[in-house]
């Protein structure tokens, strides 16, 4: 028997489904997988077998596995006593690295996970304005965060004569009077989303959204919506939030709020900000910001907020992006992987695209037109997941893994930091093999 089988049989008696975490679990495979270790732009399953890794640790290991410069960091923390709650200098020299990299960082506080910093964006949102409705957006997701954990997962809510999507939870266990102040628009629809403020005037706290949405593909958004979302909400008073979990680093210096030139009063930053150590961020405004505890009585702190070693970790990833080739590699991994992807799509016959900005990307068998990756529902419509699996399954077997929580709409991918052209050439030869069995 395999190692991996024999963990999974015996896993599964004490865990459900076999792992710690739900999001584990691999769809395709039908079990997780158990891994034995993980370096630079592989990692290598309990059975010994290494794979190009697509998935990055959710996102979180954006700087791949193992990085010299990150393991240096957290043996600095060791040294120092690793955990102490208490402020250091390097805190102070994190939130410095913040302020001089993305646009809206005039303050910044610390947190511990995505979901943690976009309950804490909402709650800062609501303080600052004493209001309570937050509008949010079809296909984005925030975190396992009751409070706006709506119609992600392809879920399609019908729509009220105004525009606005009846709100489905995406997990059980959701009170139904949290719904009663959150209201949902699709993407890049403007007309939708003028007249959801319109009918909620002077009620609405804040608008949450990715940027661009990789929780499900890469939906981007378009740049005269967000231009024109960010105008509205300064007229009408109303906190605009970017969760800039996923493309927070990943896109370019600055990240989206820098790529759309749209500064957002607050923004949220998880996963590669850490380089694979817990930590997040909460930025923006300084007036936003000051609703905070101890100023203001909204409170944000926690045991292990701006733990030492994610804070240590955190300055070197910072400082990484700020060298001035880093982003230089990235486009050119993205460039080649993309653009060969697409052709080898054509090349086979295989209906769809890939799409992608920077490090992270989203395959859309069957979809033919590019430009519908900016409509999730319409996008949605043409889907293929029964492309999507059959190419899955063949990723796995020739040593890529691409992670597959099984949901409708497409999954999103990426790559690190340590991958090289060299890998990006051997998975771009086992994809034209790929696609040309999905042809047979
Ligand atoms: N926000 C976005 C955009 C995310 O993609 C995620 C996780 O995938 C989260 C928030 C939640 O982050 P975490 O898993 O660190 O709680």
């Amino acid at each position: 028997m395999s190692k991996l089988q024999e963990i999974y049989d015996e896993a599964r008696q004490y865990f459900i489904g076999g792992a710690s975490a739900g999001g584990r679990f691999n769809s395709t495979l039908q079990q997780p997988l158990y891994l034995k270790s993980a370096s630079g732009s592989r990692i290598i399953d309990a059975d010994g077998k290494a794979y190009i890794d697509y998935h990055t640790g959710s996102g979180a290991a954006f700087f791949g596995h193992n990085h010299p410069r990150l393991r240096e960091a957290a043996e600095k923390a060791m040294d120092m006593g690793f955990f102490m709650n208490f402020e250091t200098e390097y805190h102070k020299e994190l939130a410095k690295l913040f302020h001089e990299f993305f646009p809206c960082a005039e303050r910044v506080r610390f947190s511990n996970s995505g979901t943690e910093v976009t309950m804490a964006a909402v709650r800062v949102a609501r303080a600052y304005t004493g209001k309570d409705i937050v509008i949010r957006f079809e296909g984005h997701f925030h975190g396992m965060n009751e409070l706006v954990w709506y119609n992600h997962n392809g879920a399609r809510g019908k729509k009220n004569d105004i525009g606005e999507v009846e709100n489905i939870s995406d997990t059980a266990g959701t009170p139904q009077c949290f719904s009663e102040v959150i209201r949902n628009v699709e993407y890049n629809d403007l007309e939708s989303f003028e007249r959801c403020v319109e009918a909620h005037k002077g009620q609405i706290a804040g608008v949450l959204l990715e940027p661009v949405s990789f929780n499900c593909g890469c939906y981007p958004a378009q740049k005269a919506f967000l231009e024109k979302v960010r105008e509205i909400c300064s007229r009408e008073g109303i906190v605009l939030i970017f969760d800039e979990v996923i493309t927070g680093l990943r896109m370019r210096p600055g990240s989206a709020q820098a790529y759309y030139g749209v500064t957002p009063d607050l923004a949220t930053f998880a996963k590669a900000i850490g380089g694979g150590f817990p930590i997040a961020a909460l930025c923006g405004k300084k007036e936003v910001m000051e609703v905070l505890n101890p100023l203001g009585r909204t409170i944000m702190s926690g045991t292990y907020t701006g733990a030492l070693m994610p804070v240590l970790t955190s300055i070197e990833c910072m400082k990484m992006a700020m060298e001035p080739d880093f982003y230089d590699h990235i486009d050119a991994l993205a460039d080649t992987l993309y653009g060969g992807m697409n052709a080898l799509m054509k090349k086979h016959g295989i209906p769809g695209h890939v799409r992608g900005i920077g490090a992270r990307f989203g395959i859309y068998f069957g979809v033919e037109n590019p430009e519908d990756d900016y409509n999730w529902r319409k996008a949605g419509d043409s889907y293929r997941c029964d492309m999507t699996k059959s190419f899955l399954i063949k990723s796995l077997r020739d040593g890529l893994y691409m992670h597959d929580c099984g949901q409708a709409a497409p999954a999103h991918y990426g790559f690190s930091v340590q991958h090289t052209m060299e890998d990006i050439e051997i998975t771009l030869n086992k994809f034209d093999k790929i696609f040309k069995e999905m042809k047979e």
